[in-house]
C-alpha cells in the first residue's frame, strides 16, 4: 500500500489488548483516511445509549495518506470520538510533528476503547506497542507532562498528551501538542481522561512510500515555487492566524461583546502590527509546511509576564479580546499560555465567559450567581481567576467548565436569548451577519456551530479558491441567500475530502487548487481518482457524519442559528444584515433530500451512498 501503512492498531484499555489490525485498500479507497475512516470505525461501535465517558465510547486517532510525505501542509491528524460538550459526533484536528511521527511508527491510527484501572499512556514504535503507568504524570500540566514524556522516551519522540482540564472531565478539555498544537474543540480531552489516558507517544522512523516518486517529485517542486510566490502564504508567514483581524473587524466579520455590538474602536490594539510590536519573538511550522504561520511570544514583565512559548490564535485574541472587550494583548498571551498547560478549548471558555458576562450585564444573573464575583466585560482580574480555576472546578471556573449550553439549563429560559451555540457547541469568531454562508456553515457543520467543518467559511471568506467546482468559485453577494446553499453542499462534500480525510490545514492547504490537491493525493496513494470522484467519496462522508448526528437525536430544529446571531445590529459594518436561515434551509435539505422536520437524510440518498448499515440504523 502506497501513503497508507496498511495497519491501525486497536487497544482495549479495560483488558489491556493490543491488536494490530491490517486494514484492506477498498476501506482506504471509499472512506479515504483521517475522520472519513474514523467515521466508518465510529458506525460500527455504535450502540444506542452509548455515553461519551462510557468504556465503549471509541477514541479514533486517524492521520490521512499524506502525512509524514513531504507534501505540504498536510501532515495532520483527526481525534474523533462522541462529544462529552455535544452528546454527538466530535472531532477535532491538529497538525504539528505527531501525525508524520505515528506514520513513521508503522501506523495510520489508533482506535482506543475500554477505561484503565489506574492512569496510563500508550507508546507505539515499530518495535514496541505499550501501555505504560502514567502515574507520576497524572496532575502535571501539558507543558511538564510532554517534557517528562519526552525525557523518558527520547527527544525524538512526539507526543500528544492530556492537562488537568481533561484529567478532571471538564466537556471541552483539549489535547495538547508541542505546547502549541491543539485539538481542541469537542472535548476530545475529556474523553482521553474518562479512559485514565493521559498521553500517546510515537516513535520511529519507518518511511512512507510514495506510489509514483518521479512525478511526485517534480510536481513537489513546482507547489514549493507557488509557496514562495503566492502572498496569502507570506502574510501567513508575517502574521499567522491573526492576519486578518484587522479585516474581520472592519468588515463586520468580528463578533464582539458577546455578538451584540458592531463597534468597537480599541478593537485594532489586537491587530498583527501590535501583536509583533507587543509580544512575538519567534515563528514555528508543522511538519512540511513551508508557511511557518505558527507564533512564539514572550511577555518579559508586568502582571501577565509569560515565559517564551505558542502565541495565541486568532481564535483565542477574538474571544478574550473582542468577545470579552479586553484589548490587551499581553493579557491574552498570557490566558493562552495557561488554557495550553491546562488543556482547554479557548473557544468555548471564551463564549461561555461572553455568555455570563452578557447576562450578568442585563440583570439575567446576579453577583449570587456569580459566586460574589463582579463579572463585566472587560474585567481582566475576574477573567483571569476563572481561567486558573476552570480546570479544576473551582469558583466561577466550576460554572464556566460545563459550557454554556448545560449552564443555560442551570439559569433558565431567560438564558436562551444569550446563547451562541449550534448542537451545543459555541460559534467560532467569523459572523454570519457578515456572510450570509455561514448560516448554512454553522448550522449544518457535523460536529456542531464551526468554521471548518466544511470549506463553506475559507470559501466565502475568500482566502480559498477552487476554481474547477462552479458553486465554489460562484456565490453572489455575501449579504444575500442566493447560491449559498449550492455552495454549502460543494464545501461540505469536498471538504470531507480536503479538510477532514486528506486533513489539509485550511491555510497552508489555501495555497492550492482542488486540482493540485487531487494530484497530490492520487500520487502518493497511486489511486486514480478524478476530482468528482472524491466530491463523490466526500459526499458520502458527510451523510455518514450527519446520520451519526441524528442517532444521537440531531434534528432539523437544530440546524438553525441562536437569536443571537441572527439579530441584526443597530450599527457597524453590518448594520440591519442578517441571514434568512428559514429560507437557506429550505433549500438546502431540497439538495440534499434532508426531510426539513426530522433532520434525516431520505432512505433513498443513504441506500444510493451504499451506507446500508447506517440506513438500517436510522429506518428501523
Ligand atoms: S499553515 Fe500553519 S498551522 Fe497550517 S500546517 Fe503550516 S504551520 Fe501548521
Amino acid at each position: 500500500m502506497f501513503g497508507y501503512k496498511g495497519k491501525i492498531l486497536y487497544v482495549d484499555l479495560s483488558s489491556k489488548k493490543l491488536i494490530i489490525r491490517e486494514i484492506p485498500e477498498s476501506l482506504y479507497r471509499e472512506y479515504l483516511g483521517g475522520s472519513g475512516v474514523a467515521a466508518k470505525i465510529f458506525l460500527e461501535h455504535y450502540k444506542e445509549g452509548l455515553e461519551a465517558f462510557s468504556e465503549e465510547n471509541p477514541l479514533i486517532i486517524m492521520t490521512g495518506p499524506m502525512a509524514g510525505t513531504p507534501t505540504p501542509a498536510v501532515s495532520r491528524f483527526t481525534i474523533s470520538s462522541l462529544s462529552p460538550l455535544t452528546g454527538i459526533w466530535g472531532e477535532s484536528n491538529c497538525g504539528g510533528f505527531f501525525a508524520a511521527k505515528l506514520k513513521f511508527a508503522g501506523l495510520d491510527g489508533l482506535v482506543i476503547t475500554g477505561k484503565s484501572e489506574k492512569p496510563v499512556y500508550l507508546f507505539v514504535s515499530p518495535d514496541s506497542m505499550e501501555i505504560r503507568d502514567a502515574s507520576k504524570l497524572w496532575g502535571l500540566d501539558t507543558y511538564e507532562s510532554e517534557e517528562a514524556l519526552k525525557e523518558e522516551n527520547g527527544k525524538d519522540s512526539e507526543v500528544i498528551v492530556i492537562g488537568p482540564a481533561g484529567e478532571n472531565l471538564v466537556p471541552f478539555a483539549s489535547i495538547v501538542h508541542r505546547k502549541g498544537h491543539l485539538a481542541g474543540r469537542t472535548g476530545m480531552g475529556a474523553v482521553f481522561g474518562s479512559k485514565l489516558l493521559k498521553a500517546v507517544v510515537a516513535k520511529g522512523s519507518e518511511s512512507v512510500e510514495i506510489a509514483r516518486k518521479d512525478e511526485y517529485s517534480s510536481f513537489l517542486k513546482e507547489i514549493l515555487q507557488n509557496y514562495r510566490e503566492n502572498p496569502l502564504m507570506a502574510a501567513l508567514k508575517d502574521a499567522g492566524s491573526n492576519s486578518s483581524f484587522d479585516l474581520s473587524l472592519q468588515m463586520g466579520d468580528l463578533p464582539l461583546r458577546n455578538w451584540s455590538v458592531g463597534d468597537w474602536p480599541e478593537g485594532e490594539l489586537l491587530g498583527p502590527a501590535y501583536y509583533k510590536e507587543k509580544i512575538l519573538v519567534g515563528i514555528e511550522t508543522c511538519y512540511a509546511c513551508p508557511v511557518a504561520c505558527k507564533r512564539v511570544v514572550e511577555v518579559k514583565g508586568g502582571p501577565f509576564r509569560t515565559e517564551k512559548g505558542p502565541g495565541p490564535e486568532y481564535e483565542t485574541i477574538a474571544e478574550f479580546g473582542a468577545m470579552l472587550q479586553i484589548p490587551d494583548l499581553e493579557f491574552i498571551a498570557h490566558v493562552n499560555s495557561i488554557a495550553n498547560r491546562m488543556g482547554f478549548d479557548t473557544i468555548t471558555a471564551g463564549s461561555t465567559i461572553a455568555f455570563l458576562m452578557d447576562m450578568y450585564e442585563n440583570g439575567v444573573i446576579g453577583k449570587d450567581f456569580l459566586k460574589g464575583r463582579d463579572l463585566r466585560f472587560g474585567n481582566k482580574e475576574a477573567v483571569l481567576e476563572i481561567v486558573r480555576d476552570l480546570a479544576y472546578k473551582r469558583g466561577v471556573g466550576e460554572l464556566v467548565s460545563l459550557g454554556s449550553q448545560r449552564l443555560a439549563g442551570k439559569v433558565g429560559k431567560k438564558a436562551n436569548a444569550f446563547l451562541t451555540t449550534i448542537k451545543g457547541l459555541e460559534a467560532p469568531m467569523h459572523d454570519p451577519r457578515s456572510n450570509f454562508a455561514l448560516a448554512l456553515g454553522y448550522g449544518l457543520a457535523v460536529r456542531g456551530a464551526c468554521h471548518v467543518s466544511s470549506l463553506v467559511f475559507p470559501v466565502s471568506f475568500g482566502f480559498m479558491y477552487f476554481p474547477e467546482i462552479p458553486e465554489l468559485a460562484d456565490f453572489g453577494d455575501p449579504h444575500s441567500e442566493d447560491l449559498k446553499p449550492q455552495l454549502a453542499v460543494k464545501a461540505e462534500n469536498f471538504g470531507m475530502f480536503f479538510n477532514h480525510s486528506a486533513i489539509w490545514c485550511i491555510f497552508g492547504g489555501s495555497a492550492l487548487n482542488a486540482t493540485q490537491a487531487v494530484r497530490f493525493f492520487n500520487l502518493v496513494t497511486g489511486f486514480d481518482y478524478s476530482l468528482e470522484d472524491l466530491m463523490e467519496r466526500g459526499e458520502k462522508i458527510w451523510y455518514l457524519k450527519r446520520g451519526i448526528d441524528n442517532l444521537f437525536g440531531v434534528q432539523a430544529r437544530d440546524d438553525r442559528l441562536p437569536a443571537k446571531l441572527k439579530t441584526p445590529l443597530p450599527h457597524g459594518p453590518t448594520q440591519g444584515l442578517a441571514p434568512d436561515d428559514e429560507k437557506l434551509l429550505k433549500e438546502y435539505y431540497k439538495l440534499r433530500k434532508i426531510d426539513p422536520r426530522t433532520g434525516k437524510p431520505a432512505k433513498e440518498i443513504l441506500e444510493s451512498l451504499e451506507l446500508s448499515e447506517l440506513t438500517t440504523l436510522l429506518y428501523r
